[in-house]
């Protein structure tokens, strides 16, 4: 079953500003100077970003954050940029959507100030921090993998939990000295074949420790934790300054006021020259040796000096390359990810208080967080799922039946679901790595001659994170602009 949220979240444009969009058609014949427009695509709409139009030097193929940050500054080096999204909307794997009147975040959502890139975003476009309930709990519960809740009183769910937490990543520094360059000690190769289940194992946990800390990682994993890169999940850690409780602060504590990351998206997408042009599938990339020609799924041809892609990993299948992308690119893409997550939002009828709760695998809402409380609304709950086919959200009964397993008797009047995997323009979730293929991501970020690669898995830092896909652009601009400068001065 498909959602409404699900359905809008594929079709709906509700982050460009509409008075700098039209209509692909009458109003907007020639605004854009694109090759060709075989045929009639109703869903196709365009954005004159101001800049200089076409032939194009650059097509930035996507437009969640790794494409509107490469796309801005690309424009802003003077580059003739297009932005081909495929969504009627911008903002990827970002979603900022409505539930009960109130704005939520059915995709990436939490941000922080150790996040260097999205918070100099936030920074240059005005945006400060929404701050979401996190301390002070009245409850918490641990649901360990027989399905048994345990309520843990939050100071012994606070003392356990860091415990285990500072345990499994107690060499992060060790580890991760540079964390933005993963690699500086040689261990961390060594240890990326080691499952995070495997290290957990050596740690000496108590049961409710490792349940706890079990549902952390199968969130980050988006899978059983068995498959999961232990080191991959470290150097995130180390990002947040090897400290346990910034990382905790980091991931579940601040949101983007004022919008949200569709605020910020369009902040961004506005602040550039680039031209837009929304509901544009890409199918097919050829290069050569003059530039790169590409083909939608609407029968539109672009074409440009060179290309940026920043697609979901599992998405790449999906368009022909010509010639193919190198072995190393394709092994990527076939076998280092594997997120099968999600969010949705509940809103239970009942005052449940601040609460909190890690289910271990395989139960299916792995961290339940509490937006708010009080006595006229009753609860809004937030749901993170590591593997979202072990129940289906849009069923009712079945999120009322897993919800009633630690909150017995309470009615669910409400849930906002959205389905990333079934989303056939992300297919994953958010990016996790394979035990083993931490150590490949750069053979996806490395550029093959005309084509560059973004889009947070590629990222040397936060890469399961809205950061990780700035980080990314900042780096594909950086590329295409190195290339095609030396082009244009061989070339006199
Ligand atoms: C449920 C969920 C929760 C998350 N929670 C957090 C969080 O709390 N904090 C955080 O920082 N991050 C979080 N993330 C991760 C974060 O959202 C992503 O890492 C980030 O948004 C990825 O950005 P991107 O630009 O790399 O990729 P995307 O946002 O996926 O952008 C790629 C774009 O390419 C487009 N596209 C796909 N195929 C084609 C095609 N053929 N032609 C043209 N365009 C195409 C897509 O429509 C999309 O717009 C979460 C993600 C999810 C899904």
């Amino acid at each position: 079953m498909t959602s409404d949220l699900e359905k809008q979240g594929r079709t709906a444009d509700q982050s460009v500003d509409r008075r700098s969009v039209m209509k692909f058609g009458a109003a907007a014949a020639g605004a854009v100077a694109l090759a060709s427009c075989a045929k009639e695509n109703p869903g196709r709409e365009t954005r004159e970003g101001g800049g200089k139009g076409g032939p194009y030097d650059v097509a930035v193929i996507g437009a969640g954050y790794a494409g509107i940050t490469a796309a801005r500054d690309l424009a802003a080096k003077g580059w003739r940029v297009v932005v081909l999204e495929a969504r009627p909307r911008i903002g990827g794997r970002t979603f900022t959507s409505e539930f009960l009147g109130r704005k939520i975040e059915l995709g990436g959502s939490s941000v922080h100030w150790v996040q260097p890139h999205v918070f100099a975003e936030m920074q240059r476009y005005g945006f400060g921090f929404h701050e979401v309930p996190l301390y002070d709990l009245d409850a918490s519960y641990i649901m360990t993998s027989d399905g048994k809740v345990h309520d843990v009183a939050p100071a012994a769910f606070d003392a356990l939990y860091n415990d285990a937490f500072n345990k499994f990543g107690a060499n992060s520094r060790t580890l991760f000295p540079q964390p933005y360059a993963p690699f500086t000690n040689p261990d961390v190769l060594k240890g990326d074949g080691v499952s995070a289940a495997a290290h957990i194992a050596t740690l000496g946990l108590d049961p409710l420790q490792k349940a706890a800390l079990n549902a952390e990682l199968v969130l980050y994993a988006g899978a059983p934790t068995e498959a999961f890169s232990y080191t991959s999940f470290v150097k995130l850690l180390a990002l947040a300054s090897w400290d346990s409780y910034t990382f905790t602060d980091s991931e579940k504590h601040w949101h983007i006021a004022n919008g949200g990351t569709a605020a910020l998206a369009k902040a961004i997408l506005d602040d550039s020259k680039a031209d837009v042009q929304l509901g544009t599938v890409v199918k097919e990339v050829e290069q050569n040796a003059k530039g790169v020609t590409l083909r939608t799924a609407d029968g539109q041809t672009v074409e440009a000096r060179a290309a940026v892609f920043t697609l979901p990993t599992k998405v790449y299948p999906d368009i022909v390359f010509k010639p193919g992308l190198s072995a190393a690119k394709r092994a990527f893409i076939d076998n280092a990810e594997m997120c099968d997550g999600a969010t949705m939002y509940m809103r239970v009828k009942k005052n449940l208080g601040n609460t909190f709760t890690f289910c271990d695998d395989p139960n299916p809402l792995n961290a339940i967080q509490t937006e708010e409380f009080n006595d006229d609304i009753g609860t809004i709950l937030k749901a993170t799922l590591g593997r979202q086919s072990l129940i289906d959200m849009n069923d009712h009964d079945a999120v009322t039946a897993e919800l009633r397993k630690i909150h017995p008797g309470v009615e669910v009047t409400d849930t906002a679901p959205y389905n990333w995997v079934k989303d056939p323009f992300s297919k994953q979730a958010w990016p996790s790595y394979k035990a083993g293929w931490f150590q490949k991501y750069k053979d996806m970020a490395t550029a093959e001659d005309r084509l560059f690669f973004a889009g947070a898995a590629t990222a040397d830092g936060w890469h399961s994170y809205i950061d990780g896909a700035v980080e990314s652009g900042i780096r594909a601009c950086r590329e295409v602009t190195q290339k095609l400068a030396k082009e244009d001065a061989t070339n006199g």
